[in-house]
């Protein structure tokens, strides 16, 4: 599905696409180098101290080998940072953020719209939900996407929001999902070892999604010459649970009898 008129492996479009979205990979490998400090302490809570390590590794080769490309496309940056985080991030975490990348990738074909946009945040929250078997309220990474990726769709497909504005709803509904990881408990990954000792704590992977979040909208704010819009979000939107799964698995939140 390429774009007609294509022979040369990009348009110009695509390359003024391509340099803006290796910008923002630089400006997020520099965020979560900043950050380092925060994410390790973050995970030393709950984890196992890697997350500010593992992240800033992976985005500082990331922001490298996409830097080496030739003029490339969109999809062919964001396919090479998701192979890059694949290979420097490792462990677990590897497949599940980096990995999900290279998969969203695939819907960038025609470039970066609004509405391919929409298709590589969901690509996004749906394989790394299959991959961690997570949802929201397992105090993961999904608890700042899930919000993030519906409001986004909603702002530009219901309400007719131009990208920024919706990016800066997104954001804002990150914010909020990541606060919403405090006061519950982990449900999977490493914390969720601690059963309800993880309650009160700030999942570190929901919290460095923020930060990429933070630094797409702020590049693309950039990249279009505009101010970052304020967001002034009423509510994050989550999606109603199909009746099915509401039924529950039996788990549910009761405090557990043996007190683990
Ligand atoms: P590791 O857990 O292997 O030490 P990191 O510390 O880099 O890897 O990442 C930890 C983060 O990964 C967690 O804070 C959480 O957001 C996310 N995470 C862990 N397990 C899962 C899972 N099964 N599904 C979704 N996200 C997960
Ligand atoms: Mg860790």
């Amino acid at each position: 599905m390429s774009r007609e008129g294509r022979t040369d492996g990009g348009t110009a479009d695509e390359a003024t696409e391509g340099a803006a979205v290796v910008a923002a990979v630089e400006a997020v490998a520099d965020r979560i180098e900043d950050e380092r400090d925060h994410l390790t302490e973050l995970d030393s809570a709950i984890g196992d101290a890697d997350h500010g390590g593992n992240m800033a590794r992976g985005w500082a080769a990331a922001a490298e080998t996409a830097r080496d490309l030739d003029d490339p496309d969109p999809q062919t940056v964001c396919r090479t940072v998701g192979k890059t985080l694949m290979a420097e991030v490792g462990g677990a975490s590897g497949p599940l953020f980096g990995g999900s990348f290279v998969f969203a990738s695939a819907e960038l074909d025609d470039g970066v719209t609004a509405e391919s946009a929409v298709a590589f945040a969901e690509t996004y929250l749906q394989k790394v939900e299959d991959r961690g078997d997570a949802r929201v309220g397992d105090q993961t990474v999904v608890d700042a996407l899930t919000p993030a990726v519906h409001t986004f769709k909603k702002s530009i497909e219901t309400d007719g929001l131009p990208p920024l504005e919706a990016l800066a709803k997104a954001v804002d509904a990150a914010e909020r999902g990541v606060a919403f990881t405090v006061p519950i408990r982990a449900k999977k990954g490493r914390a969720s070892y601690l059963g309800w000792r993880s309650v009160g704590h700030q999942d570190p992977g929901a919290t460095s999604a923020l930060y990429i979040l933070e630094e797409l909208l702020a590049t693309a704010a950039d990249a279009l010459d505009s101010e970052v819009p304020d967001a002034d979000a009423t509510s994050p939107t989550i999606p109603d649970e199909e009746p099915d799964e509401a039924a529950g698995d039996g788990d549910g939140d009761a405090p557990p009898e043996d007190g683990d």
